[in-house]
């Protein structure tokens, strides 16, 4: 409906001034909403229309939520997100996709628990992992939940919900372990499906062998970089950091192997690899643990000769444990420096699959370092530290 030119009026003691506005104004009819559905698997959300927000939960395939603006390429979604324009398509509908929950159940498929959420539209989701809880937020969503079925279950003690607000319902899942290990969101239809890992499973003959540790676990190692386009970091004689990476993750791969471990490699050689297929073979391969070897470039306006040492980068809190114990294993066993433990939000850190890790084991520019970076003795040493590393990580959060 078209209303025409707008009048501003303003009354104060008793005297009304009226302004004739610029521009007209419409009620759209709520046929004319748009709604957005997700047709990128997973769509990216974030807090502002740049990449340079933050990135939010990554909203399954096949989510709708109603668009509230726009800037540029960039839709806000009813729920507080940012979407591309190109990660959705744009339907017309009457209503605002708004969703009734009644009830949720578990089933366990190998290796994982799934919670099935039966809603009658996909709506947005956020989760959180906290120190022993994992929960999922339903935007648009009004709880008549009756029934919740959860069995006894390897990961899940208990669950609870509330209705946080009158659209909004949380779900937390209070965890038997601390140590959380993968998790997946899908949609079935209109049917969320949230799927929890298991602990990896031991599968020793003699059970905690000491001489095969990592029996049957899956360890996923991705060496940086890569290929006559990304050498990565270079050392001040022209080594590059996509040759050491390499070298030290096969002797990693040696020294898990011998512990048992079924170990997968993103690349065995010096070829091209961007980071989507890296990332996809973690999500296609659900290792027990990924962790992505680097070797460090100095920070802008660094100091080449003081900026040194072994940093540990985590994304997921799922993940914090293992780059905090591995950053920590590696400084005390070999006695390096520490650069430090980072909270950041890298392609390699963000598979939500696994507890994903990326190491960044010294400077290739310091020239001190670089001398302990391509020494072949140093490389074995770092190697066998890395693997019992992770060995007494898996023994300490059982
Ligand atoms: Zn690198």
């Amino acid at each position: 409906m078209d209303l025409g030119v707008p009048v501003f009026e303003l009354t104060m003691n008793n005297q009304t001034i009226s302004q004739q506005g610029t521009g007209k104004i419409s009620i759209l009819s709520p046929a004319d909403l748009e709604i957005a559905e997700v047709t990128a698997e997973p769509g990216v959300a974030r807090t502002g229309a740049s990449t340079d927000f933050s990135r939010m939960t990554p909203l399954p395939k096949g989510t709708r939520a109603t668009v509230i603006g726009r800037e540029g390429e960039w839709l806000r979604l009813d729920y507080g997100a940012w979407i591309k324009a190109s990660e959705v398509q744009i339907v017309k509908d009457a209503v605002p996709p708004r969703s009734i929950i009644r009830s949720a159940s578990s089933r366990q498929v190998s290796g994982w628990t799934e919670v099935l959420f039966p809603l009658e539209i996909p709506v947005p989701v956020t989760v959180q992992e906290g120190e022993r809880t994992f929960t999922l937020t339903l935007y648009n969503t009004t709880a008549q939940t009756d029934i919740i079925r959860i069995q006894d279950d390897p990961v899940i003690s208990r669950l609870e919900w509330q209705q946080i607000s009158p659209l909004q319902v949380q779900y937390t899942f209070n965890l038997k372990s601390a140590q959380q290990w993968g998790y997946k969101l899908r949609y079935e239809g209109t049917t969320l499906v949230l799927s929890l890992k298991h602990p990896p499973v031991n599968t020793s003959a003699v059970p905690n062998s000491q001489a095969k540790p990592l029996s049957g676990i899956k360890i996923l190692i991705d060496p940086g970089h890569g290929g006559p386009q990304d050498g990565g970091a270079v050392s001040p004689v022209g080594i590059r950091e996509k040759t050491v990476a390499l070298t030290v993750s096969k002797l990693v791969r040696e020294e898990l192997v011998n512990r048992g471990a079924n170990v997968l490699m993103t690349r065995v050689e010096d070829v091209d690899l961007d980071l989507p297929p890296r990332v996809e073979m973690i999500q296609k391969e659900e290792p027990a643990i990924a962790i992505s070897i680097h070797y460090n470039a100095l920070p802008d306006n660094g100091d080449a000769i003081k900026t040194k040492g072994v940093g540990a980068f985590w994304f997921h809190p799922q993940a914090h444990s293992l780059a905090t114990f591995l950053h920590n294993y590696l400084v005390a066993k070999l006695n390096r420096p520490s650069y430090g433990v980072f909270w950041n939000n890298l392609a390699m850190t963000r598979p939500a699959v696994a507890p994903s890790v990326l190491m960044e084991l010294g400077f290739m520019i310091n020239p001190e370092e670089f001398e302990w970076i391509v020494n072949p003795t140093e490389q074995k040493k770092l190697a066998e530290a890395i693997a019992q590393g992770v060995t007494e990580w898996f023994a300490s959060v059982k």
